[in-house]
């Protein structure tokens, strides 16, 4: 792929001194190719993943190409789908970064922010529109938006849309909008689905695929951590070592489920590590400020579900733990691939338990290698144990493995943002009357499980540091623990008031109760 220099891109110069303000001195290989075919009106497809600059890559040629003209009321003049609302806060952020000599309007229509707002911004024209697919057609559907002046389509991260169900929305939005437009569609990789829509809504486009940053995996150191046990309380304390033993100046702590999210921030918080939750079930308010606090270093790790792993531009990440294994290998890429960015050293340190070791063989098979263990390597017979486990109904050794049969995108928690009405709405759930046994059941925990979670989401008391602990009892004997009488459920994690109800009915309760 030839490099060229911006001068060489047809950008306009107020694009330009934005660029040289943001202090980039090449374009990426994304932007090379695709700035200049995207700046003569044509479509584009771009097969790139996150890292590689392809956000730049178009909005700095529809800015250029949108210096002329003018928005009319509720007629936004370019659309940008994106999977997740983080993802549209970032694009928004990238428009103020290159349109700082421009007078673009901006609208971002994302879950958890107010239609008032949202409308009154649309009522007074806006150039840019950047969405969610659910919240887009909420407003259009309302009448407070009409898409014949469109005319320029984004659709960001394609494979994540489909991932998350949007892709009918997606085909329905497409079919509002004038056919005389151009299209600049994204992808990181090309599922059959992806495909099609490509097919559908694109014309003559100019295929464009990048590679991911070539050394990111070199960068990366990989280890991995057998838990024996695989009760929660115990991968928690494992975890703790982990990053005790670890220089970590900051680190993603990637679960399943957003209700182990929810668990694993509470227990860090109470350990007195920083540490925040990121998940598809907080407001979007609370989703901002913990990204925001995690970005400037207020806080030290953040425990997150998947919806974190694509998209988001958290850079810098010094560590990655991996508190479930993904139960995708490309997920674990993903996840990973949030360190050891633009060269640097990164760390990532996974949690295997014996019903994890299947996930692990998947991982090896994507590596093309064995992978390198911190203390003792799981023997054979915890490989042969692996087939035999069955999940259970209760957490510890059951859990964190997707139901038998089900697939891993079925069984992956969704991080969808907005409206539960819309999600009820879809596939999954019809999908769910025809699920064998197990998986109604693994649904029925799930949900469950997510409305805990959202509980256990409540803002927490504010939070004492490490250093104010240790002031608090210097000197002093700590107080005796307070004993509270609980329900003999309830003791099993330690997690007392924020254990989801599916979990206070463990079959086989622990023999150790938490040291937390
Ligand atoms: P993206 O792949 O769009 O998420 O971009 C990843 C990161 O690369 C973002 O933090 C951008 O600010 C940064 N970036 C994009 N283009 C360039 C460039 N040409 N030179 C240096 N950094 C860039």
């Amino acid at each position: 792929m030839d490099i060229k220099t911006f001068a060489e891109l047809d950008l306009s110069p107020k694009v330009q001194a934005a660029i040289d303000a943001a202090g980039y001195k090449t374009p990426t290989p994304i932007q090379s190719e695709a700035i200049p075919i995207a700046v003569a009106g044509r479509d584009v497809l771009g097969i790139a993943q996150t890292g590689t600059g392809k956000t730049a890559s178009f909005v700095l040629p529809m800015i250029t190409r949108l210096e002329t003209g003018r928005a009319r009321a509720r007629m936004p003049r370019s659309l940008i789908l994106a999977p997740t609302r983080e993802l549209a806060a970032q694009v928004a952020q990238s428009f103020e970064k290159y349109g700082v000599n421009h007078k673009l309007n901006l609208a971002l229509l994302i879950g958890g922010v107010s239609f008032d707002d949202q409308n009154r911004k649309l009522d007074r024209g806006v150039d840019v529109l950047i969405a969610t697919p659910g919240r887009l057609l909420d407003h259009f559907q309302r009448g407070k938006l009409m898409l014949m002046g469109v005319e320029i389509l984004v659709i960001d991260e394609a494979d994540r849309m489909l991932d998350m169900g949007f892709i009918p929305d997606i085909e329905k939005i497409c079919k509002l909008l004038p056919p005389r437009r151009q299209t600049l569609f994204f992808s990181a990789t090309m599922p059959p689905e992806v495909t099609r829509l490509v097919n559908q809504f694109l014309t003559n486009p100019q295929r464009i695929e990048v590679t991911p940053p070539a050394t990111a995996a070199n960068t990366i150191t990989q280890r991995f951590r057998f838990c024996n046990s695989g009760e929660d309380w115990a991968k928690r304390e494992i975890l703790r070592e982990l990053i005790g033993s670890q220089n970590v100046r900051n680190a993603i702590i990637f679960c399943n489920r957003k209700v182990d999210v929810a668990i694993l921030h509470k227990s860090l918080v109470k350990h007195g590590f920083s540490a925040g939750a990121l998940h598809g079930d907080m407001d979007q308010k609370s989703r901002m400020e913990t990204l925001d606090k995690f970005r400037s270093g207020d806080l030290m790790l953040l425990a997150a579900s998947d919806v974190a792993a694509r998209g988001l531009d958290i850079p810098d990440v010094s560590h990655i733990f991996n508190f479930d294994l993904p139960w995708q290998s490309d997920d674990y890429v993903h996840r990973i691939g949030r360190t050891g960015r633009a060269g640097k050293e990164g760390f990532s340190a996974s949690l295997v338990t014996t019903e994890e070791l299947k996930s692990l063989k998947d991982i090896e098979k994507m590596l093309g290698k064995a992978v390198k263990w911190i203390g003792d390597p799981p023997t054979d017979q915890d490989y042969a144990d692996a087939g035999k486990k069955r999940r259970r109904g209760g957490r510890g050794t059951g859990r964190g493995t997707a139901p038998s049969g089900a697939t891993p995108r079925d069984a992956r928690s969704s991080d969808r943002g907005s409206s539960g009405r819309r999600g009820d709405r879809r596939g999954p759930a019809k999908r769910q009357e025809s699920l064998p046994e197990p998986q109604q059941q693994h649904r029925a925990e799930k949900q469950r499980g997510e409305q805990d979670a959202q509980r256990a989401t409540k803002p927490p008391r504010p939070q004492r540091t490490r250093e104010q602990r240790a002031a608090a009892t210097d000197g002093k004997q700590p107080k005796p623990a307070r004993v509270r009488e609980r329900s003999p459920q309830s003791s099993a994690s330690g997690f007392t008031d924020n254990v989801p109800a599916f979990l206070r009915n463990p079959i086989r309760r622990p023999t150790k109760v938490a040291n937390e």
